[in-house]
């Protein structure tokens, strides 16, 4: 992307130890968005190609996406002299605009607001954009929302410019808690490539490797009452739970390891 400067982690997703800046919101539709010292050309990391206002500058058409319909203003651009085919750009980010190609760009509430669903309901991109599109039809939008391609390649741009630092703080045991549960699965394989030999990754078998130092916390379990979990064992591993015929059930209560609980 164009724009490249860091940007704070949502506002709904602080907490009191971060760093209090909040990411601009776009209010208003700028008639230019103009370059300014700061501005550059992605053709290299770290960044080379600077805006130089002894240069001449272009005035292009550009699309604008915020959260309701979109809207088409005017970019300002400058060839850039260190890669000789990529173009300098504003940055933006400061009125709350991401400049994704000098071409498409997004309100930061906007790609925020696919953030939120993402975290809050695990929308995949496809039905936020189908259902962003929706939106601007009900607003009327003169311009269609873009592409789901395009959206994702901007909104991962986007996300990697966040701050997303690594202090993590449980609101009762304090920072550094000493075990924390991820639940991070959010992508999913065709059903064909559920074979038999994938199992969790916390089972075991005889190449495992054994640690004898570890020491288990205390009281982990998911289900802290014993004799459920004993008895959720029994329901998986235990003896088939069908009904035995009734000449067996004299037999089966005997012979048995487990009684059924009839
Ligand atoms: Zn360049
Ligand atoms: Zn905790």
């Amino acid at each position: 992307s164009i724009s490249y400067k860091s940007l704070p982690p949502p506002i709904w997703a602080k907490i009191k130890s971060d760093n209090q800046r909040t990411l601009a919101v776009m209010r208003t539709i700028p008639n230019l968005i103009s370059l300014d010292s700061s501005s550059c050309c992605p053709c290299n990391s770290p960044r080379v190609g600077w805006y130089d206002s002894s240069r001449p500058v272009e005035h292009r058409q550009c699309f604008v996406y915020g959260l309701l319909e979109a809207f088409s203003t005017t970019i300002e651009v400058q060839k850039c002299s260190f890669c000789t085919h990529g173009f300098i750009g504003p940055d933006a980010t400061d009125i709350g605009i991401f400049n994704l190609n000098n071409r498409s760009l997004f309100a930061l509430t906007l790609l925020d607001d696919y953030t939120s669903h993402f975290t809050k309901s695990e929308t995949p991109f496809v039905s936020w954009v189908a259902s962003t599109a929706c939106r601007y039809q009900n607003f009327n939008s003169t311009i269609p929302f873009i592409k789901e391609k395009v959206f994702r390649s901007a909104w991962f741009s986007y996300a990697r410019l966040l701050q997303l630092d690594e202090d993590m703080r449980c609101p009762q045991c304090g920072p550094i808690p000493k075990v924390t549960i991820w639940d991070g699965v959010t992508l999913s394989f065709s059903r064909k490539n559920l074979l038999s030999t994938l199992c969790p990754p916390t089972s075991t078998n005889q190449h495992s490797q054994v640690k004898s130092e570890i020491r288990l916390e205390n009281s982990l379990q998911f289900i802290a009452e014993r004799s459920l979990r004993k008895d959720i064992v029994f329901v998986l591993h235990g003896p088939s739970l069908e009904l035995p015929r009734v000449n067996e059930v004299e037999n089966s209560r005997t012979n048995s390891e487990y009684v059924i609980p009839l």
